[in-house]
C-alpha cells in the first residue's frame, strides 16, 4: 500500500457528500484525510473494514479506524495482506483455477454466442454475481446468501452454475440428450472450468460440443434473471426447450458455412 500511496493522484480520493447524496472528488481543503475503497475486494474475513450502508453509499470510517487501531504499524498493512484478508474462503473446493494460455486461445476460438461466451468467461474467473457474492456486497438488498431458486443452499458460484438441484436436472437432461452421457458434477465442472467437454455430440446433432455447453449456460442465465426480475417461473422443461432452440439455431448456422 505504501508504494501505491505514493503513486496515487489526489483526484483518486473521494468523499460522500451529504448534501449531494453522492460520492464526489474531495475539494482542496478536504484532501488531508484520504481514504481508499477497494470496491472489487470483498472483505469477507474483515467485514468491519467496509460497511456498505447501501450499494451506492460507503461508510469508510471503519476502514480508516482499522488502519489506525487494527494494525501495529501502517506499513504492515500491505496490499497483499489486504487481498489475502479479502479471499473468499467459504467457496467450494471446486472453485476454478484460471486457464492456461493454450486453453484461453481455444476458448476465444469457440464458435458460440457472444453473451454466452461472456458469461462463461466471468465464470472461469470466479467473478459472476452469484447470490453469495451479492449478499456479501449488498446485504441490505440481498438479505440472504441462499440460492433464490431452491432456497435451501448457499448460492455459491458452482451452485449458481450447476449444483442447484433444478439446474442440475437441466444439465443432466441436456447431456443425456446431446452427448449420450449421464454426467457427474465433476464432469460439468471440468467442462466449464477446464474446457474438457465430451468430444462428440450424438451424431444426429451437427454442432460443436462447446455450442451445446454454451447453449445450456445461456438458457440457464436468461431464465435465472427473468425469474429474479420478472417473476417468471423457473421450469426445467422450459429451459431444456430453450436449449434445444439455441442448439438448433447454432446447428443451422453451422450448416450454412
Ligand atoms: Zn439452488
Amino acid at each position: 500500500m505504501k508504494t501505491g500511496w505514493k503513486r496515487l493522484n489526489v483526484s483518486d480520493a473521494f468523499i460522500f457528500d451529504q448534501d449531494l447524496q453522492a460520492i464526489r472528488s474531495r475539494t482542496q481543503t478536504e484532501r488531508s484525510r484520504i481514504f481508499f475503497w477497494h470496491a472489487t475486494l470483498p472483505p469477507n474475513d474483515h467485514p468491519e473494514l467496509l460497511l456498505p450502508v447501501n450499494p451506492l453509499i460507503v461508510d469508510c470510517k471503519p476502514f480508516v479506524g482499522a488502519l489506525q487501531t487494527g494494525c501495529k504499524r501502517l506499513s504492515d498493512f500491505t496490499t497483499n495482506r489486504f487481498r489475502e484478508a479479502c479471499q473468499d474462503h467459504t467457496q467450494s473446493p471446486l472453485v476454478p483455477l484460471p486457464l492456461q494460455a493454450k486453453q484461453w486461445r481455444l476458448f476465444w476460438a469457440f464458435p458460440i454466442h457472444h453473451t454466452s461466451q461472456n458469461i462463461w468467461y466471468w465464470a472461469i474467473l470466479n467473478s459472476l454475481s452469484c447470490q453469495y457474492t451479492l449478499h456479501s456486497r449488498a446485504p441490505t438488498i440481498f438479505v440472504t446468501p441462499n440460492c433464490p431458486i431452491c432456497l435451501s443452499e448457499v448460492g455459491t458460484l458452482s451452485h449458481f452454475l450447476y449444483q442447484c438441484p433444478q439446474k442440475w436436472t437441466v444439465w443432466e437432461t441436456a447431456w443425456i440428450k446431446y452427448f449420450g452421457l449421464s454426467p457427474s458434477t465433476f464432469d460439468i465442472h471440468r467442462a466449464l472450468f477446464s474446457l474438457e467437454i465430451p468430444d462428440h455430440p450424438s451424431p444426429v446433432f451437427h454442432v460443436h460440443p462447446c455450442q451445446i455447453t454454451s447453449s445450456i449456460i445461456l438458457a440457464l442465465w436468461r431464465t435465472q434473471w427473468s425469474f429474479i426480475f420478472d417473476n417468471r417461473t423457473f421450469q426445467t422443461s422450459s429451459i431444456n426447450s430453450k436449449i434445444d432452440a439455441l442448439v438448433s439455431h447454432l446447428s443451422s448456422d453451422l450448416n450454412l458455412t
